[in-house]
């Protein structure tokens, strides 16, 4: 058995910075990551980070108004103008702890435009942001004592009287489970896209902290809301950065048409992504597309330009296409990308169960509402990643009692691995991942109705009873990254069930959630959250109504 003050699940920008935040106001800090910290998802992100800086002219509120235009109305009013807020101070604390943004001719933070906003506020290294965030924020941690539980994957939650108390985990290295016991924990475990497929996401973002979080009472929030990025590979789903048309690219269809026109005339393929990507998936239905996917278009920008700015782009379209963009458009179209939903979570991390906090991808703040806007995900991740550890050690302050430690707890998730480990032969975890998440691919997508919602439903239920018989062909315990599928199949299976079910439940369309049996968005009855809490059965909905401050909601165009 562990024990400190504050345990961080997730190693990424969200829970590295909270780290950094405990340690810094002297507690005993511990993080988990079930790989190395800087193999997290966030050293994928490429595009940037948004902030609305005073000093150099630009103002916090219209960064709110782009982010609560760009949700469709569905954000937390008050969660988003404390993040535009604070913004530019994270910002500038980013580049005092080492972060070499680009910089522009005049050798000051250079910027470039992202979709749904009319300012160019998106600070950035090259196309390598999270990277470089992600590697400043691990040399500030290893400065310090903080315990690293590397290569440890957590299980469940320790729940004493709907408490929680710490975590029971699993280090992979030899398989053995342990209890590791907190006063406070945050789940800052990133998102669940491999619920399907293709995704831009890691192998790694299989939802564990939202299944775990969901398993021990929490509500799921908004988790019909999925983005789908307008520019990733149509084979394996890998993203091809906003910064592509952040610095000028065009999108094109099989005409040579810039169809943007047609969809956002004002701002054309800097329109929000849900937009941008319905306007994508149209053209392709209607016709217009080349082998399923639409053009991106630099050849215009020159290979100079490309190269410097664009490099990481580039490399990805030599290293999986074979071409290059300075010579030839690339085949891209819309790919899952990103889990607005979460773990329900207030703007200090607090979840519905006392003692849990939860930040970045994993949580659902309510900034982002209906469709995130890019770049704010990694703000999201280092802003709300200190606020949910500043929530944390208040809580330890104030409220925090001495967990009983009752190792119970670690017995009865030990034997339920070890009935995994002893099935006879069934069902790979791989495939019956695949099964679900084509399915989700198909009809939890860009465009969805009722028919193929219920097709999901189906397929979920159908994957359920599969899952008592998946089995492992590993059967020991070190280094079983066998039975490591198997849980996060779980997980990924509670999270589809939660999407799926706020998807039916939401009767209108809403930024991603576009139906095309019901087309308009329904601000009489669904200016509301959803919120799914795990049952025996089907999961029980409810909903909770959307914070509106200073944006009152009017029609969205582009
Ligand atoms: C390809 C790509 C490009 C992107 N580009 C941008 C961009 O330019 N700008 C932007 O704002 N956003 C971008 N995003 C989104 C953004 O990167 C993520 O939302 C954000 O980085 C998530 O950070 P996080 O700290 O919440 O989670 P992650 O970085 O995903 O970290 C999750 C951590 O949790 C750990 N973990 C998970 N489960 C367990 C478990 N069971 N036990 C132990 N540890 C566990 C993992 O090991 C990992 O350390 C991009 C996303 C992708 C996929």
């Amino acid at each position: 058995m562990y024990e400190h003050d504050l345990l961080i699940i997730g190693a990424g920008l969200a829970g590295l910075r909270g780290a950094i935040e405990g340690i810094q106001e002297g507690l005993d800090v511990a993080f988990m990551t079930k790989v190395h910290p800087v193999r997290s998802h966030s050293n994928a992100a490429q595009g940037g980070i948004n902030a609305a800086l005073a000093s150099r002219g630009d103002d916090w509120e219209d960064h709110a108004l782009a982010t609560v235009k760009g949700s469709d109305y569905l954000a937390d009013q008050s969660a988003v103008e404390v993040m535009c807020r604070e913004a530019g101070d994270a910002i500038l604390e980013l580049e005092h702890m080492g972060v070499i943004f680009s910089r522009n001719e005049e050798g000051k933070l250079a910027v470039r435009r992202f979709g749904g906003q009319r300012v160019a506020r998106t600070f950035f290294v090259g196309a390598i942001t999270g990277q470089a965030l992600l590697h400043v924020m691990y040399e500030q941690i290893i400065k310090h004592e903080a315990r690293t539980y590397e290569e440890w994957f957590a299980t469940s939650l320790i729940m004493e009287d709907g408490v929680c108390r710490g975590v029971v985990a699993m280090d992979i290295k030899t398989g053995e489970l342990h209890t590791i016991r907190a006063k406070a924990v945050i789940m800052a475990s990133g998102g669940a896209g491999r619920a399907y497929e293709p995704t831009a996401q890691a192998a790694i973002c299989t939802g564990d902290g939202q299944a775990l979080a969901y398993r021990a009472g929490s509500p799921l929030m908004d988790m019909e809301m999925i983005q789908y990025h307008p520019t990733t590979l149509p084979t394996n789903g890998v993203l091809m950065s906003e910064a592509a048309r952040g610095e000028g690219g065009y999108l094109l269809n099989s005409n040579g048409e810039r169809f943007m026109e047609k969809y956002a005339p004002e701002y054309m393929e800097l329109a929000s992504r849900d937009v941008v990507s319905r306007a994508e998936q149209t053209e392709i239905n209607e016709g217009r597309g080349v082998d399923g996917c639409v053009l991106l278009d630099l050849r215009h920008l020159g290979r100079d330009f490309i190269n410097e700015r664009l490099g990481y782009l580039q490399e990805v379209a030599t290293d999986f296409m074979s071409i290059d963009l300075a010579e030839k458009p690339a085949k891209i179209r819309p790919g899952m990308h990103y889990n607005m939903g979460g773990i329900k979570a207030d703007v200090n991390g607090r979840t519905d169960i006392p003692g849990l906090f939860a930040a970045g991808e994993a949580a659902c703040v309510n900034i982002h509402g209906a469709n995130r806007l890019g770049a704010n995900s990694l703000l999201e991740a280092v802003l709300f990643g200190r606020r949910a550890a500043a929530g944390a050690v208040k809580f330890i302050r104030e409220e925090a009692e001495r967990s009983v430690g009752d190792e119970s707890v670690k017995d009865s998730e030990s034997a339920r691995l070890q009935q995994i480990l002893d099935r006879p032969k069934g069902p790979r975890a791989a495939a019956v991942r695949r099964e679900l998440a084509l399915e989700m691919d198909k009809n939890m997508a860009v465009f969805r109705d009722q028919a193929g919602m219920e097709s999901a439903a189906a397929k979920i239920a159908e994957v359920k009873n599969k899952l008592p018989s998946v089995s492992t062909d590993n059967k020991g315990r070190i280094f079983n990254i066998d039975l490591m599928s198997v849980l996060q199949l779980e997980n990924m299976v509670d999270c589809a069930e939660a999407i799926v079910a706020g998807g039916l439940m939401r009767t209108e369309s809403r930024g991603a959630h576009n139906r095309t049996d019901l087309t308009e968005r329904d601000d009489k009855n669904w200016l509301k959250h959803t919120l799914a809490y795990q049952t025996e059965g089907a999961p029980r909905m409810d909903t909770s109504p959307v914070d509106i401050t200073r944006f009152e909601p009017v029609e969205r165009v582009y």
